[in-house]
């Protein structure tokens, strides 16, 4: 028998963490944060025996360290992308709490232990421990993503981790030819609907580019570091106009080219990377800013960073198009502009005369495709977890005959 416990990311994007014990070990899944409060998931029953962590992003991987603060010595097991680009996201997110006047509950040396005693898994090459064994498989979500198999006590456990089965510019879909799954956990972060075609969305977002630099002005492109910058970086190259790439997408980029195998065309992303002007202080910025352009840059959700250096000279030209590309969460600026209208940030609060544009280009499956995946699976039973529409989601397909349950945080079950 295993005992899963939702510590984290039950009824709730954020925070994820997942406890497998089968009386002789425990494994833990992701140890993250809420990247706006900085909430955690509850804390785990110690010892684990080890850390399984799907992919980088904060939300999945934001609160590891704190365990090696409190003098836990064990090893994370993720792909070698993952290590690398949740290092810079760790290192960024003390940056940024201390900024913030945060009281962090690591410091840089407990993100060096998780990196030393870290452990490489490659896609489809099983893990062997004393009572278990785990097989990283291609979750299509970022690069490195994984989705985990856990196979202990005659039981085979799947978690998806953050999950794309559509192929994009930049990732080959997710690995999906799972047999025999006995309990499937899976994020439902789109389980309430369907994104539109993934090619609809790249021709509408270059439509909006050439339309604006053909016009005299800037589209100004707000995108995440990991995984979306690389993916507009491949729309964006082959248009013939300047790309300019600014903020921790450029280190996002580096860090994905250094592991060929985490992106569907290392050759092209190369490419498309090499050509585009690297901007790295605002004397840069302000050149970039002379000739019509497209200008990449973080923050995707304008919680901070460079771009709002562009917002601020562009704001007041209709000939400019600012492309909000991702999921934008509660509280954000980017949220906040998308629902309101306006621009709030440091001392402004503005209408914003460019024009200000939605483009779903979402890095998570779509209601369809997962609701395929959960039946060509055929689990015997389905826990739903990191997102805000589990419960509903858990009834519908109990109406499709399935076991489902949308676990709150705290909640355990036996299997
Ligand atoms: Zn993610
Ligand atoms: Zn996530």
């Amino acid at each position: 028998m295993v005992d899963i416990s939702f510590l984290g990311g039950g009824r709730e994007v954020g925070r994820m963490g997942i406890l497998l014990d089968n009386s002789s070990q425990r494994f833990l899944m992701e140890y993250g944060v809420n990247v706006e409060r900085m909430d955690v998931p509850i804390h785990p029953k110690m010892p684990i025996d080890a850390l399984l962590l799907s992919h980088p992003h904060l939300d999945h991987s934001g609160h590891i360290p704190s365990l090696y603060r409190e003098g836990w010595k064990g090893r994370v097991y993720a792909t070698p992308a993952t290590f690398d680009i949740s290092n810079m996201l760790l290192k960024d997110s003390l940056k940024v709490q201390k900024i913030k006047g945060m009281q962090p509950s690591y410091g840089p040396n407990n993100i060096a232990m998780m990196d030393n005693l870290g452990m490489n898994t490659r896609f489809g090459k099983p893990k062997s421990f004393k009572t278990a064994t785990v097989t990283f498989n291609d979750a299509g979500h970022v690069p490195g993503s994984a989705s985990i198999l856990t196979e202990t006590d005659d039981k085979r456990i799947l978690f998806t981790g953050d999950i794309k089965f559509e192929e994009t510019m930049l990732m080959n879909g997710a690995y999906r030819d799972y047999r025999d799954i006995d309990v499937l956990i899976t994020e439902s972060t789109y389980s309430y609907k369907d994104h539109p075609p993934r090619q609809s969305i790249v021709d509408g977002i270059r439509d909006m580019i050439s339309k604006t630099i053909e016009g005299g002005g800037f589209a100004l492109l707000p995108c995440f570091a990991v995984g979306r910058t690389q993916e507009m970086l491949l729309i964006a190259s082959e248009m013939g106009y300047p790309v300019y790439i600014d903020g921790m997408g450029i280190r996002a980029t580096k860090a994905a080219l250094m592991h060929p195998e985490s992106v569907k065309d290392h050759g092209k992303l190369q490419e498309a990377f090499g050509r585009a002007k690297k901007i790295r202080n605002n004397k840069q910025r302000k050149d970039a800013l002379r000739k019509p352009s497209i200008i990449i840059t973080t923050a995707g959700m304008l919680n901070g960073g460079p771009v709002h250096f562009y917002i601020k000279r562009l704001i007041n030209k209709p000939e400019n198009t600012m492309i909000m590309n991702g999921f934008q969460v509660d509280g954000t600026v980017g949220r906040t502009l998308l629902e309101t209208g306006r621009y709030i940030y440091e001392d402004m609060d503005v209408k914003p005369r460019m024009a200000v544009e939605f483009m779903d280009l979402s890095a998570h499956c779509g209601k369809s495709n997962l609701l395929d995946f959960i039946e060509k699976t055929n689990p015997g039973k389905v826990f739903l977890v990191h997102g805000e529409h589990t419960e509903e989601f858990a009834k519908e397909l109990e109406g499709m005959g399935f076991d489902a349950t949308a676990p709150q945080n705290g909640d355990s079950f036996t299997v």
